[in-house]
């Protein structure tokens, strides 16, 4: 049975957490977090190249997380459990056990790396 619980969902798929960071309410500027790491990411998506972002997502997110982004992250998803919001549990118990290794991580880094790009598109007032 060990096994199955491997496989059964333990581990938010990337969807998901792209949905659940979405709702998480987490803002750029709210958050402690090194912004030319976040460019990093922010660039190829502001390309539209998605390959790209999604390298650029998995190798700089342990890095923007270790500066600051853990713990308003994990900050946001209790706040979000308490709400009853879907998954939340789930990433909490991932993040948990993987830290920034995990699909909520990354996805919280896209989601702050998308306001980021708003932020460069807007213009100046
Ligand atoms: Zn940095």
């Amino acid at each position: 049975m060990r096994a199955d619980r491997c496989f059964d969902g333990a581990v938010l798929t990337a969807k998901r957490a792209v949905e659940l960071a979405a709702k998480l309410g987490i803002d750029v500027y709210e958050t402690e977090i090194c912004l030319p790491c976040l460019s990093i990411v922010a660039f190829p998506l502001d390309e539209g190249d998605e390959p790209k972002t999604r390298g650029a997502t998995v190798s700089m997110t342990p890095h923007l997380w270790a500066e600051g982004l853990e713990l308003p992250a994990r900050l946001a998803l209790e706040r979000a459990r308490a709400r009853g919001v879907k998954d939340a549990d789930l990433a909490l118990a991932d993040v948990e056990q993987a830290g920034a290794r995990t699909t909520i991580a990354r996805a919280i880094v896209r989601v702050l790396a998308l306001q980021l790009v708003a932020e460069m598109r807007a213009p100046l007032n």
